[in-house]
C-alpha cells in the first residue's frame, strides 16, 4: 500500500516536472522558429538574429544538461559505502580555479577522521558543485566561501557559507522548485536536483540567509 502511494506521488512529481520542462523549452524553441523564418525571408543575413538563435539554443542546452543528471539511474541502492572527504576535496580543487578568477577564496575545514556514507559518488559531486556554484554566483564582489565538513552525531554535516547577495524569505520558500531562478542565465534546476539527491541519500538540507550578507547551506547525510 505504502509502495503504491509513493509511486503515485512520483508520477505526480514527474508529471509536474515534465510540464515545467515542456514550457521552459517551448519558449526558446518558439523564438528560434521565429528568427529562422525572419532570416529566410530577409535579403541580407542579420547578425543579431543569429546571436539570438545561438543564445536560445544555449539555453536549451543548459536545461537539457542539468536534466541529464536526473535521468541517470537513481541507484542509491546499487551504490556502496563512500568516503565523503576525497569527493569534497576534488570538487573544491576544481572550483577554486573558477573562484580565483572572481576574487573568491574557498576556505575548507576538514575532519581528521574519515567519514563514509552510503551513496553514489557522481551524485554527491553534483551536490557539492551545485552549492559552490550558487555561492560563487551570489558573490559578484568577491569574498570568502567557507566549507566545513564535520561529524555531527550519526550524520556527516557539510556547511557551505558564502558572503553573497543572500535571499529574501520569499526566495528561500521557492528554493528547489523547478525553474525558480533569479538569474538571467539560470535554469532553476540546480537546487531541485540537489534536494532530490540529498533526499535519495536519506539526508536533509537547511538554508539560512540574510539579504546583502550571505547564505549558509547545511547538508546532513547519515554517516556509516
Ligand atoms: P540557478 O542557479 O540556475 O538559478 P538553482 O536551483 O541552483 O538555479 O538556484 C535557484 C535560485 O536560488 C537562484 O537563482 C538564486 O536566486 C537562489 N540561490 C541559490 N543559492 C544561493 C546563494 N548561495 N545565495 C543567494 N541565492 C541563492
Ligand atoms: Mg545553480
Amino acid at each position: 500500500e505504502e509502495d503504491r502511494v509513493m509511486q503515485s506521488e512520483k508520477l505526480t512529481t514527474a508529471g509536474q516536472l515534465a510540464a515545467g520542462i515542456a514550457h521552459e523549452i517551448r519558449n526558446p524553441l518558439t523564438s528560434i522558429n521565429g528568427f529562422v523564418k525572419l532570416l529566410r525571408s530577409s535579403e541580407s543575413s542579420n547578425e543579431l538574429y543569429f546571436e539570438i538563435i545561438e543564445s536560445e539554443l544555449k539555453r536549451i542546452e543548459l536545461i537539457v544538461n542539468e536534466l541529464l543528471v536526473l535521468s541517470k539511474p537513481q541507484g542509491v541502492h546499487v551504490s556502496g559505502p563512500i568516503e565523503v572527504l576525497p569527493i569534497l576535496e576534488q570538487i573544491i580543487t576544481l572550483m577554486k580555479v573558477q573562484a580565483a578568477l572572481k576574487n573568491i577564496e574557498i576556505i575548507p575545514h576538514y575532519p581528521d577522521v574519515p567519514i563514509s556514507v552510503q551513496g553514489e559518488v557522481n551524485q554527491l559531486k553534483q551536490v557539492f558543485i551545485n552549492l559552490l556554484k550558487n555561492a560563487m554566483e551570489a558573490m559578484n564582489q568577491g569574498g570568502t566561501i567557507t566549507v566545513d565538513m564535520l561529524r555531527s552525531g550519526h550524520n556527516v554535516q557539510i556547511v557551505v557559507q558564502d558572503e553573497g547577495i543572500g535571499m529574501t524569505p520569499e526566495q528561500i520558500q521557492s528554493l528547489g522548485q523547478p525553474f525558480f531562478t533569479t538569474k538571467d542565465t539560470g535554469t532553476g534546476l540546480g537546487l531541485m536536483i540537489t534536494k532530490n539527491i540529498i533526499h535519495n541519500h536519506g539526508g536533509t538540507m537547511n538554508v539560512e540567509s540574510v539579504p546583502d550578507h550571505g547564505t549558509t547551506f547545511t547538508i546532513q547525510l547519515p554517516a556509516l
